[in-house]
């Protein structure tokens, strides 16, 4: 993994605008890996958030600051997590197996794991039902009834469920739950944390929070905005502190 410059993240940031979370993740990951877009959209969801974690921790630190509002009183609840606690140990090797096996209720299916490709496609998904059939349609690979009758044309909604749990079983890092209890109620509640959206927003912040500190520096030194994002965080620092009112 490389760790991109200022100037490479307001690229990314400029290039991303708008877009979905997914298209956040990629664009992210695109900046720190010299896998082909293709390659990096088909890596698997836990793979794609253990990769994103690193980059989060080389490029803003270990600690993560969480706050939410609790579910049952609307309190603003806040946690500190490290990179290190959110990343388990891969399930799926670097290069994972094409596809895995998942057999109940008289069914046998060899499937592949979600990834960002999967992701895009969803987002023209009316609603979850929707969206969970679309995962499973392109990521079943194979069906085969234990009994040897005929293929189903639809998976059965019992066996569609625990399918979706082998497949969540399998990639566990792509389904990270935090731990929270409220301070002030004492409700506990395992709130999930999507990594792509989380290092977006402080992606957007940190890109502000440069631009600004671009424009008081162009303003009083007239160097342009490469050469700016070229200092070192130190000596920007240091000129910004000597140009302060
Ligand atoms: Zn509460």
């Amino acid at each position: 993994m490389r760790t991109p410059s200022p100037a490479q993240l307001l690229q990314v940031w400029e290039r991303g605008g708008d877009a979905s979370a997914a298209t956040h993740g990629l664009l992210l990951l695109g900046s720190c890996d010299e896998r082909s877009a293709a390659a990096l959209a088909a890596l698997p969801l836990g793979r794609r958030d253990a990769l994103l974690l690193e980059l989060r921790e080389r490029l803003f630190g270990e600690a993560i600051d969480v706050v939410v509002a609790c579910p049952q009183c609307a309190a603003a609840v806040e946690a500190t997590f490290r990179c290190d606690d959110l990343r388990l140990a891969p399930s799926q090797p670097d290069d994972p197996a094409p596809w895995l096996e998942h057999a109940a209720h008289g069914l046998r299916v060899r499937f592949r794991l979600p990834d960002s490709s999967d992701l895009l496609a969803l987002e023209g998904c009316a609603d979850a039902d929707a969206a969970r059939g679309l995962v499973l349609e392109r990521c079943v690979i194979e069906t085969r009834p234990d009994d040897g009758t005929e293929v189903p044309t639809e998976l059965p909604p019992a066996f569609q469920a625990t399918l979706a749990q082998a497949m969540a079983t399998a990639d566990p890092q792509a389904d990270l739950q935090l731990a929270f209890r409220c301070p002030d109620c004492g409700h506990a509640w395992q709130p999930l944390f999507d990594i792509a959206r989380f290092l977006w927003q402080e992606l957007h912040a940190w890109a502000l929070h440069m631009l600004r500190d671009v424009d008081t520096l162009a303003q009083a030194y007239h160097w342009t905005e490469a050469d700016i994002l070229a200092l070192s965080p130190r000596r920007r620092q240091a000129y910004l502190e000597l140009c302060a009112p």
